[in-house]
């Protein structure tokens, strides 16, 4: 069936300039960019996205590292679209990512590590619903 994911290409790979490459990998590998927008989390806004990581010891540096940069914040359609996209983005840490994966080819560490996905349908419609209306999901046919 086909569902939503909701990815953000984070600080690091923007400043890196791999913006275009990941949205290259993202298209050839199937997915169906439903809305996309570039970015600038507030702290407040990184705190509240990642509400679920509050009290862990990298949580500051997290919510600082994901309001330091521009991002990109994307809804993307696909069949089993969360399990997928998890698949192409590869382990949180790029030295665990599998060859391939796009953590494996652009992130730098744990902390800069590229990219995000959302980790359950449940998580991809909160976090979807975060950044956009349903009037700003598109089909593209
Ligand atoms: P994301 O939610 O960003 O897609 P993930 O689901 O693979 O990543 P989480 O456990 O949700 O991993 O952690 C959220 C983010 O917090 C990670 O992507 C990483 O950038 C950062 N992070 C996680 N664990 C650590 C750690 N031990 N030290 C530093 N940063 C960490
Ligand atoms: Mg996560």
């Amino acid at each position: 069936m086909t569902n939503r994911t909701f990815a953000i290409i984070k600080p690091d790979a923007v400043k890196n300039n791999n913006s275009g490459k990941i949205i290259d990998h993202i298209l050839n590998s199937g997915y169906e960019i439903l809305s996309a927008r570039l970015t600038r989390m507030t702290l407040a806004q990184a705190e509240g996205f990642y509400a679920v990581h509050v009290g862990r010891p990298f949580f500051e540096e997290l919510t600082r590292f994901m309001s330091s940069g521009s991002c990109w914040v994307l809804v993307l359609g696909k069949d089993n679209a969360v399990e997928e996209w998890r698949k192409t983005i590869g382990a949180t840490n790029p030295v665990d990512a599998d060859e391939g994966t796009i953590r494996k080819l652009y992130a730098t560490s744990l902390s800069e590590n590229a990219v995000h996905g959302s980790d359950s349908d449940k998580n991809a419609a909160i976090e979807i619903g975060f950044f956009f209306s349903d009037a700003e999901l598109i089909a593209c046919q």
